[in-house]
């Protein structure tokens, strides 16, 4: 068995990532860019008031003039040209052009009009409350690096720069296959010692939430040439997650069909808990996850495995999860040889944080797993300890670039290459 780190690194070394793709930009929400972007335009392209109030020289406050004579009104999107001269000011609203030669704008509680009369009542900075051309983003300024994801701050700056297509990684496309001759799709009849396929549900999610396209190819029963059939045709996708059928029992068919098929295999076997009879192999550039049956260890196997494989195809340099240290409200039992990923809920304790299981950790409960936030690291061999104890907790959600420095075994470079 190897170790977290050195599992990771090898799903990692194994990614070519996918080509690029031009799509709209409103499209694009969620998507990794795929080049460097440089700005096309100045933001804002013109001198403009960054508040409503009255638009005046600053020369002319400096020189300690006081009064006004308001010759013109402009609110957003008017131009007026050359006319407010020596002496003059313009009533302006938020947003409204500066007029040539006048760089100040005085706010408007400063000030009191009477008739054509202005008078500024407080002192004013030349240059105050004016948003100069080209003070967010200047043409040929980057905007992103290549494998940004792009959410909704990075579409409307795309936007303000009048970006109408983006190139993007192409999504990689995702086949999900169950195995096992106990698993029936919600809703189908239920014999005795039949279960529901949820394996597929968590996946489908999973998938999409990482960037990914999923693609539903059912449930293989425990029979080599139906698991060889669906399996081939996971094969012609950029990754296929195989759940069940991995460990060492008799209808375990999914490794001897992975050799079949000329999948090469990376490892089988992570010292964790859950989540251990992890095999992972390439065929060409596909990505071949075979993860664990048990609903728990194939969604933890995912968000340490799979999901930084998702990333990386696009991309990505942000892989992994944020990570936090937080203490044991409760006393933390021992662990064997493994590491141990615990399912907890993170709690502030005025400025720290305690985070508190989800109840009992069996590898098939899911309901653990829908009521956590993060999984906490306990390292192998751990004797046990009272609350209070620290340990490291991955976050659920999210994306970050260092990746959690996960315990046992080899440490890893802290931040992603
Ligand atoms: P396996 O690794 O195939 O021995 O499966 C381990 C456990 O996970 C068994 O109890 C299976 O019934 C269960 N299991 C396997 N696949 C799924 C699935 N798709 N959905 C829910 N449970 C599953
Ligand atoms: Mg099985």
């Amino acid at each position: 068995m190897i170790s977290i780190h050195e599992a990771i690194d090898t799903v990692i070394g194994a990614v070519r990532p996918l080509p690029a793709e031009e799509i709209p930009l409103l499209a694009a929400l969620g998507r990794a860019t795929a080049a460097e972007i440089v700005s096309p335009d100045d933001v804002p392209s013109f001198d403009n008031s960054a508040m409503d109030g009255y638009a005046v020289r600053g020369a002319e406050l400096e020189a300690g003039r006081r009064e006004f004579r308001v010759v013109v009104d402009i609110p957003a999107g008017r131009w007026v040209g050359d006319q407010v001269g020596a002496g003059e000011a313009a009533k302006i609203m938020t947003g409204a052009p500066l007029p040539p030669g006048v760089d100040t704008v005085v706010q408007v509680e400063y000030t009191e009009q009477r008739g054509e009369t202005l008078v500024v009542r407080e002192p004013v900075q030349p240059g105050a409350n004016v948003r100069r051309a080209a003070e967010d983003v200047a043409v040929g300024d980057v905007l992103f690096p290549r494998g940004t994801r792009l959410g909704p701050a990075e579409i409307g700056l795309l936007a303000s720069v009048s970006c109408q297509e983006v190139a993007v990684a192409r999504r990689p496309r995702v086949a999900i296959l169950a195995t096992g001759s106990e698993l029936r799709l919600p809703g189908a009849p239920l014999a005795p010692g039949q279960i529901r396929n949820s394996n597929s549900f968590t996946a489908y999610g999973q998938v999409l939430a990482a960037g990914g396209e999923p693609v539903l190819l059912g449930i293989a029963r425990d029979d080599l040439d139906e698991t060889r059939r669906l399996l081939a045709d996971g094969l012609e996708h950029d990754v296929v997650i195989t759940s069940g059928g991995v460990s060492v029992g008799e209808f375990d068919f999914v490794k001897q069909v992975q050799d079949e098929l000329g999948v090469e295999r990376h490892f089988w076997g992570v010292a964790t808990k859950p989540g251990k009879p992890l095999a992972f192999g390439t065929r060409g550039d596909t990505l071949v996850f075979g993860v664990p049956g048990n609903p728990v260890a194939a969604m933890v196997s995912f968000e340490m495995y799979v999901r930084p494989a998702l990333l990386a195809l696009q991309g990505r340099s942000d892989l992994y999860r944020p990570y936090v240290f937080a203490a044991a409200e409760e006393p933390v039992q021992r662990s064997r040889g493994r590491t141990e990923a615990r399912r907890c809920r993170l709690l502030h304790r005025g400025r720290s944080l305690g985070f508190t299981t989800t109840g009992p950790q069996g590898s098939g409960i899911l309901r653990s797993m829908a009521l956590a936030d993060g999984l906490a690291f306990v390292p192998p061999e751990f004797p046990g300890a009272e609350a209070g104890a620290e340990f490291m907790v991955m976050m659920l959600e999210g994306s970050a670039t260092e990746r959690p420095p996960f315990p046992g075994g080899p440490v890893a470079p802290a931040v992603n290459s």
